[in-house]
C-alpha cells in the first residue's frame, strides 16, 4: 500500500523529466552542432517492434523519407540474442537469453544481478559492436514502475543515442534502443506507438540537419504479439510425469529449464535419452502450441495436440512428413509446392521455396527456423524446445512480480517472430529474413565509432539494486 502511494507520487515527476528533456537537449545539441552536409548512414535497430506497428504508423504518414517496411522474418526461439546474431553475422551466444544453462560447468549462468552490474550483459557480446547501446542498468529501470518507467527510459535512450550520433563523424553509425523491447512487454501498443512517432520527429531532425544527406534504416530482431498474457505451468507438468526440474543435470530424471525474461518459448536441457518422452509430457500442458525435439543429425521430431510431424533437413533442403494430425498445417501448402514442381522425389524443397510457399502461412517459413533453433547462434543449444500459443508465456518469477506483460515474442507464430526493416535509400521485398539483412543493410562496413555507453552505468545505486535483488530473488526460487 505504502509502496503503492509512494509510486503514485512519483508518476507526476517521472512525465515531468520525460516531457522536458528531449525538447531542451534537442535545443541545446542542435545550436552545439549545427547542421552537416557530408553523406552517412545510420541504422537503427529497435528491439521488439512488430512489423504490424511500423505499417500502421507508416499508414497515418509518420517515416515518410522511408520505402514501404518489410516484414523482418525473426530466427526460432524469435528472442533477441538469437535473432540479432543471425542479423550482424556475429559469433554465437552462449544462452538463448542472457540467463542460460552452461553445459560444461553443469549450471545457469547469467542472472539479473549481472545485467544490473553491467559489464557481464554488454561487454564481449554483439551488444558491444553497435556504436549506441544503453547502459544496462538503465534498460533494467523500465521494470520499476512500469509502464511509466518504461516511457521515461525510452526517452532518455533516444536522448542519449541523439547525443552518441552527433558526436560521432563514423560514416555508419549504428545504433541499438532496446527501450522499444520493454515498452511493448510492459505497455501495449500505444505507448511504443507513441515513443515511434517521437522517434520519427527526431529521425526527421537528423535527416534536415544533414541538409537531406542522411541514409536511415531501420530494423527490428523480432516482433511482439499484443494481448493478455497466462503463464504456463510447465514445471508442474515437468515434475508431475517423474521428471525432476532442478538448477543442474545431477541424475537420469534431471530437467533443467532456465527462465529469463517472460516469452513465448522455453528451452530444456536433460539427459539425451529422455528428448521424445520430455517433449510429449511438455506438449501436453495447457498453452503449449508444441514441443520439438533432434531426433538424430538432420531431424526434428515435432509434438502437438494436433498430432505428431517429422522434419528432416538435406543440406539446404527441408522435408515435412506428417506423422497425424498435421500439427503445423502444411499439407495443403506441400500439395501446392509438388502442383509447381517445387518438390523432388524424396519430398525435400529448397530453403527459398519454403520461404516463398509459407509466407503468409502462420507459421512462416517453419522447418529452417526449427532447425536453427537447435543448430546456430547459440553455443549451449537446447535438448527440446517448446513454443506456446498465443497468449500464454514462461519466465523470470522474480520480472512476473514487477510486470504485467501486455506483450511478448519467442513462439513461431507471426505476431511474435514478424519485426521489420525500412530504408530511405533502397526498395526491400515485401518479407527479409534476419540471415540477408547484414547484406542488405550493409552491416558489416560498420567501422564501431567507440562504444558510448550513457552515464548511467556509473551510478552506485546499480551494484546496490542488484544486491537487494539477489536477495528478493533467492526468496522467490
Ligand atoms: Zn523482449
Amino acid at each position: 500500500m505504502k509502496a503503492k502511494k509512494w509510486r503514485q507520487a512519483l508518476l507526476p515527476v517521472y512525465l515531468l523529466i520525460c516531457c522536458s528533456y528531449l525538447p531542451i537537449q534537442s535545443w541545446l545539441d542542435k545550436a552545439a552542432y549545427g547542421s552537416s552536409s557530408t553523406s552517412r548512414r545510420l541504422v537503427i535497430v529497435l528491439d521488439g517492434v512488430p512489423f504490424k506497428t511500423i505499417a500502421d504508423l507508416r499508414a497515418e504518414g509518420r517515416f515518410h523519407h522511408f520505402n514501404q517496411p518489410a516484414r523482418m522474418i525473426s530466427t526460432f526461439p524469435s528472442l533477441t540474442n538469437a535473432a540479432m546474431i543471425e542479423i550482424l553475422h556475429a559469433e554465437d551466444s552462449p544462452g538463448y537469453e542472457d540467463h542460460y544453462f552452461d553445459r560444461e560447468h553443469n549450471r545457469l549462468l547469467g542472472t539479473i544481478q549481472d545485467r544490473l552490474n553491467g559489464g557481464k550483459f554488454i561487454r564481449g557480446t554483439f551488444r558491444e559492436t553497435f556504436d549506441y547501446h544503453a547502459s544496462a542498468f538503465k534498460g533494467s529501470l523500465a521494470y520499476v514502475a512500469a509502464p511509466v518507467g518504461a516511457i521515461v527510459v525510452a526517452h532518455l535512450d533516444l536522448a542519449a543515442f541523439r547525443k552518441a550520433f552527433r558526436n560521432s563523424n563514423a560514416p555508419l553509425f549504428v545504433a541499438y534502443i532496446g527501450e522499444t523491447d520493454s515498452l511493448a512487454h510492459l505497455g501495449g501498443e500505444r505507448p511504443l506507438k507513441s515513443f515511434l512517432r517521437t522517434l520519427d520527429r527526431a529521425v526527421e531532425e537528423l535527416i534536415a540537419e544533414s541538409n537531406e544527406q542522411l541514409e536511415v534504416e531501420m530494423l527490428s530482431d523480432h516482433g511482439n504479439n499484443y494481448g493478455d498474457y497466462t503463464q504456463v505451468k510447465l514445471n508442474d507438468a515437468i515434475n508431475a510425469a517423474g521428471f525432476k526440474a532442478e538448477k543442474s543435470l545431477k541424475d537420469a530424471n534431471s530437467v533443467v529449464l532456465p527462465k529469463h525474461g517472460l516469452v513465448g518459448a522455453s528451452e530444456l536441457f536433460t539427459a539425451p535419452e529422455n528428448r521424445a518422452r520430455l517433449a510429449e509430457v511438455c506438449a501436453r500442458a495447457k498453452g503449449v502450441d508444441f514441443a520439438v525435439y533432434e531426433s538424430g543429425a538432420g531431424v526434428v521430431e515435432l509434438i502437438s495436440k494436433r498430432g505428431r510431424a517429422r522434419v528432416s533437413r538435406d543440406g539446404e533442403r527441408y522435408k515435412y512428413e506428417d506423422a497425424g494430425g498435421d500439427p503445423l498445417g502444411l499439407l495443403p501448402i506441400i500439395e501446392e509446392m509438388k502442383a509447381r514442381g517445387a518438390v523432388d522425389a524424396n519430398g525435400f524443397a529448397s530453403r527459398e521455396d519454403w520461404l516463398r510457399a509459407t509466407i503468409d502461412h502462420r507459421y512462416v517459413d517453419p522447418l529452417r527456423r526449427l532447425f536453427d533453433g537447435f543448430n546456430k547462434h547459440v553455443k549451449n543449444r537446447a535438448d527440446v524446445i517448446v513454443s506456446y500459443e498465443d497468449g500464454y508465456l514462461l519466465g523470470s518469477p522474480f520480472l512476473s512480480v514487477f510486470a504485467r506483460m501486455r506483450a511478448t515474442h519467442g513462439n513461431l507464430l507471426r505476431g511474435e517472430t514478424e519485426g521489420f526493416a525500412m530504408s530511405t535509400r533502397q526498395e526491400l521485398s515485401a518479407a527479409v529474413c534476419g540471415y540477408e539483412l547484414n547484406r542488405l543493410f550493409a552491416l558489416d562496413q560498420r567501422v564501431k565509432a567507440g562504444s558510448y555507453f550513457s552515464g548511467g552505468g556509473h551510478c552506485q545505486s546499480g551494484p546496490a539494486l542488484a544486491k537487494m535483488i539477489a536477495g528478493r530473488q533467492s526468496a522467490i526460487d
